[in-house]
C-alpha cells in the first residue's frame, strides 16, 4: 500500500484526501488549524505534528493551501516538504497560486533535486466531495503518467495542460472566467430582485436561456433557489470570497505581463473588494449579491418593485 502526505485539509482537501484514502492510500495530513486537524482525523487521515514528520518515506505529496505564500513556505521553506521527502517522491500542489509562484517553485524543485507537478483544480467542493474534479497539470513529460495516475481517484478530467507554469496558466484564464460570472451573477440577481422578478422562475428562464452559466446553475446566488447553493445554506462557504478576488489578483498579475486586457476582471475584483471590506471575506464569494442588495437599497429605497 502507498503512502502519502496531504498539506492543507480544507474545504477541498478533505474531501481529495477521502477520494485517495478509498483508493487505497495511506494518509498523513498537516494543517496548522485545530478544526481542520479534527475534521481530518474523523475522515481516517493520520495528522501529524509537522510537514517534515509527514512527509518521511512517503511516495507523494499534494499540498491544498490558500495563496502561493503557503505554497512556498511549506515546500520549500526549511524543514518543508522539498528537503524531507525522498528524491524520487512526487510533489503535487493543487492550489491556485498563480503563473509567477509556480515558475518560483519549478526552479525551487529543480534545485533541490525533487519532482514537482502543479495541477489546480476546478469543480469546487461539490467536485472535490464527488470525485469529479478537472485537473490541469503542468509538468515536464517525463513525469505526466506518474501525476495523472496519482490524480485518477479524484478527479473526472485529468488533463496535461503543458510544461512548467501552463496548469496554471490554464487555472488562471478558467477562474477570469469564472469569477466575471459570479460577480455578475450577483449583479444580476441584485437587479432581478429590485424589479420584482420570481428568483425560482427567472432560475427556470436563464438556465435555458443565453445567460445560462455553472456557476449561475450551481451557485446560483438567490437564497432558496438552489437548495444545494452556498446562498441557500446561509452563504457559507463554498469558495471564499477573498479566494476568489485572489484568483482575480491572479488573472490581472497574468494580464500585466503579457500585455492582454483584462478590464472585466479588474471591475469584478472591485465589486468583490468592497464586499470584502464590508466583512464579506470568509462567506461564500456569492454572498456578493448582500451588498448589492444593500447597495442598491441605500441608493434608491423608492425604486424597489414590489
Ligand atoms: P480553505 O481555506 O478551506 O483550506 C485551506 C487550508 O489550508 C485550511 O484548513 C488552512 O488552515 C490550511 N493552511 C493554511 N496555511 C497552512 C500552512 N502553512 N500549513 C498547513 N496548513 C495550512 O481553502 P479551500 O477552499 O480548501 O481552497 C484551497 C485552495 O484550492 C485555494 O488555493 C483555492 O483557491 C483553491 N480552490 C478552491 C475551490 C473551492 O471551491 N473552495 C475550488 C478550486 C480551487
Amino acid at each position: 500500500m502507498k503512502t502519502i502526505a496531504w498539506i492543507g485539509l480544507g474545504f477541498m482537501g478533505i474531501p481529495m484526501s477521502k477520494h485517495m484514502m478509498n483508493a487505497g492510500y495511506t494518509v498523513k495530513g498537516v494543517d496548522i488549524d485545530p478544526v481542520a486537524r479534527e475534521n481530518a482525523a474523523k475522515n481516517g487521515v493520520q495528522v501529524c505534528a509537522t510537514v517534515a514528520e509527514a512527509c518521511q518515506g512517503v511516495d507523494a505529496v499534494f499540498t491544498m493551501l490558500p495563496t502561493g505564500t503557503e505554497v512556498k513556505e511549506v515546500l520549500a521553506g526549511p524543514d518543508g516538504v522539498f528537503a524531507s521527502i525522498k528524491p524520487e517522491a512526487v510533489v503535487i500542489d493543487c492550489s491556485t497560486i498563480g503563473i509567477e509562484n509556480a515558475r518560483s517553485l519549478h526552479a525551487s524543485a529543480k534545485r533541490a533535486g525533487r519532482i514537482f507537478a502543479e495541477a489546480p483544480v476546478s469543480g469546487g467542493t461539490e467536485g472535490a466531495i464527488d470525485g469529479t474534479l478537472t485537473f490541469m497539470i503542468g509538468c515536464e513529460d517525463p513525469h505526466v503518467a506518474r501525476v495523472k495516475e496519482l490524480l485518477a481517484p479524484m478527479g473526472e478530467y485529468v488533463a496535461h495542460a503543458g510544461g512548467p507554469e501552463a496548469g496554471q496558466a490554464a487555472k488562471v484564464v478558467n477562474n477570469l472566467i469564472m469569477g466575471v460570472c459570479v460577480a455578475v451573477n450577483c449583479e444580476a440577481t441584485a437587479l432581478a430582485e429590485r424589479l420584482g422578478l420570481n428568483l425560482k422562475e427567472f432560475f427556470e428562464i436563464a438556465i435555458r436561456s443565453t445567460a445560462d452559466n455553472w456557476t449561475f446553475r450551481v451557485w446560483n446566488p438567490g437564497e432558496g433557489v438552489v437548495p444545494s447553493s452556498p446562498a441557500s445554506k446561509g452563504y457559507k462557504a463554498g469558495f471564499k470570497t477573498w479566494l476568489l478576488a485572489k484568483d482575480l489578483t491572479l488573472a490581472m498579475d497574468a494580464g500585466r505581463e503579457v500585455g492582454a486586457t483584462i478590464a472585466t476582471a479588474e471591475a469584478a475584483h472591485a465589486i468583490l473588494k468592497n464586499h470584502i471590506d464590508k466583512g464579506g471575506a470568509d462567506l461564500d464569494a456569492t454572498s456578493l449579491v448582500l451588498t448589492l442588495k444593500e447597495e442598491a437599497e441605500k441608493a434608491a429605497p423608492q425604486k424597489a418593485i414590489a
